[in-house]
């Protein structure tokens, strides 16, 4: 990296002077300058507290900083994935902030949180935070902020009970668990007194306009890239999807008055051009914007869309990104079994996938990556085999066309309707089965580190009594080894590995996030998750009136 990246910035906005007495404030972001500058959800909430002038920000990455204050007040970190949480404890270290939210004292900064991780599941880091702020960031942000100067010479303890009353402001502390035994589950969670709200309500933003780039840098991980959200959340609503669950509802920028114009802005500083949502070509209007961005006035920006959903390749889609400088289009399948995508409530056909491929060929696209998963609940290995099944006909219907396939292991995230099963113990066996039949067939299998998805699935339903844990295994390493010899260290003090990771619980279960109001309430989570089950063969799973029934 060479010496100041900053000054390699084009901004997209005008960060305010800062007041005489403007509040000293960090916002960090806990890995390299390169990856958190490619956030878009660091940009925005970056530039949110800078165009302010009741606030002087400064901001923190792992390996380069901007001048940072002698005293911050506020100290913010965006955390998009889990495992960067080690760096956040290291940060807080090396601003000799303690890493427990209980040992600070008014003389340090509040510490606050945000972010997809923490939305779903803030439980496992909650003794590390004073704040997590729960949702989108639109009003959240500067609601936060006001609240915080309203309260700027209280102490510690009324700060944060102050904070506790804005809508999605999450203070943990302020809430107890109480287990049923410490190697148990949770026997209830409650607010500490009648003043504090009993449920902190994820916020959401209902405005449309999304949000966009607000500083473009070749220094970035995507060099150069503008971003623009086309949509938020997704309708389609797979049962294991929090991208949909935890962000409902489904909404769209609208094309004239916000996207066209935030397109055109960022295209004065930049040709390369990201256009991100969970699922892009689900906008209503999309058609129109392919069309708009087909003008010759675009020639020469390099296009890349975040996601695609299958059914919506088509020939025209293909070209055009063709023409913008794109090679393959990524498409999520998840299995090329009909019957485990109506588990998972993905509405598509094996006709309609290889109907895509031969459309991405005819466009002139090179390749098609596709993306499934192992260990989805009610796979069995004939849904396995009809994956594979499913890519040799693809072969056959596109040649030539570059064939990938993407897959992860079904890890199990709140808010969703398969938030009570486990990671499945098979998953690793069922990668390797797919490697070996891709590699029979020649076609390039890329699996993510089953490993990887034990620790996310750990991370995905802890409590926070794993706190502890996290913090003995950053002086371990981050394999999966460290966090069983964790495990070992602290038997007793909490439950074993597997009750977190592979079990399934109960559905009268208390969740760790049960005091944390998502999108759906629970009922209707359950009843997804019954209508999900219908599709496993096995008979007994169909009434999943009390519990899941292993499937
Ligand atoms: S289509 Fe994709 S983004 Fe939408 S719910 Fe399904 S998996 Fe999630």
């Amino acid at each position: 990296m060479t010496p100041n990246p900053f000054a390699q910035e084009r901004l997209l906005f005008a960060p305010a002077t800062p007041d005489a007495d403007a509040i000293p404030t960090i916002f960090a972001f806990p890995n390299e300058y390169t990856v958190g500058i490619t956030s878009l959800g660091y940009q925005i909430v970056w530039a949110t507290l800078a165009v302010r002038s009741d606030i002087e920000v400064s901001r923190l990455f792992t390996d380069i900083s901007e001048q940072l204050p002698r005293h911050p007040e506020l100290l913010g970190f965006s955390l998009s994935w889990e495992l960067d949480y080690v760096n956040i404890l290291n940060l807080l270290e090396s601003l000799e902030i303690p890493i427990w939210a209980s040992k600070r004292t008014d003389n340090h900064p509040i510490v606050f949180g945000g972010g997809p991780v923490f939305t779903a599941n803030p439980e496992p880091f909650a003794d590390f935070f004073d704040v997590i702020l729960l949702g989108d960031g639109e009003n959240l942000i500067d609601n936060f902020i006001d609240a915080c100067k309203e309260v700027r010479t209280a102490d510690r303890q009324t700060k944060l009970r102050h904070l506790a009353q804005v809508p999605g402001v999450y203070v943990p502390s302020l809430y107890e668990v109480t287990y049923l035994d410490a190697t148990e589950g949770i026997k209830s969670i409650q607010s500490v007194d009648s003043e504090i709200p009993s449920m902190v309500e994820k916020q959401t933003y209902r405005g449309n306009t999304l949000s966009a780039s607000t500083v473009v840098t070749e220094k970035a991980a995507w060099e150069n890239i503008y971003m623009v959200e086309v949509v938020r959340s997704c309708p389609e609503m797979c049962r294991f999807c929090l991208a949909s669950y935890l962000t409902l509802p489904f909404r769209t920028a609208s094309l004239e008055e916000s996207l066209i114009p935030a397109i055109d802005r960022g295209l004065t500083v930049t040709n390369r051009l990201g256009l991100l949502g969970a699922s892009v070509t689900q906008h209503p209007e999309f058609e129109a914007l392919l069309e708009h961005l087909n003008h010759p006035k675009y020639d020469g920006v390099r296009l890349s869309l975040s996601s695609v959903r299958t059914n919506t390749v088509t020939v025209k889609l293909a070209q055009i990104l063709t023409n913008r400088d794109s090679k393959s289009v990524t498409i999520a399948v998840e299995s090329g079994s009909e019957r485990l995508r109506k588990i998972v409530n993905k509405k598509l056909t094996n006709d309609e996938i290889i109907q895509a491929a031969i459309n991405a060929k005819a466009g002139g696209l090179k390749g098609i990556k596709l993306y499934g998963m192992a260990g989805i609940p009610g796979e069995e290995m004939e849904d396995l085999e009809a994956t594979v099944a499913m890519m040799k006909a693809i072969r056959k219907a596109a040649p030539g066309l570059r064939l990938t396939l993407g897959c992860s292991t079904f890890v199990p995230k709140s808010h969703t309707p398969f938030q009570w099963f486990g990671v499945d113990k098979d998953a690793e066996k069922r990668l390797k089965f797919l490697d070996k039949e891709m590699r029979k067939l020649g076609l390039e299998f890329r699996p993510e580190s089953y490993n990887w998805s034990v620790i996310q699935g750990l991370l995905s339903k802890g409590d926070r009594r794993l706190s502890r844990l996290l913090e003995l295994v950053r002086h371990y390493g981050d394999t999966l080894g460290s966090y069983r010899r964790a495990f070992k260290e602290l038997r007793g003090q909490l439950p074993e590995m597997d009750f977190y990771v592979f079990q399934e619980w109960d559905l009268e279960q208390v969740l760790p996030w049960s005091h944390l109001k998502g999108p759906l309430p629970e009922a209707t989570l359950k009843k997804h998750l019954a209508e999900a089950m219908t599709h496993t063969t096995r008979q007994q799973d169909k009434g999943c009136e009390n519990s899941l029934s292993p499937v």
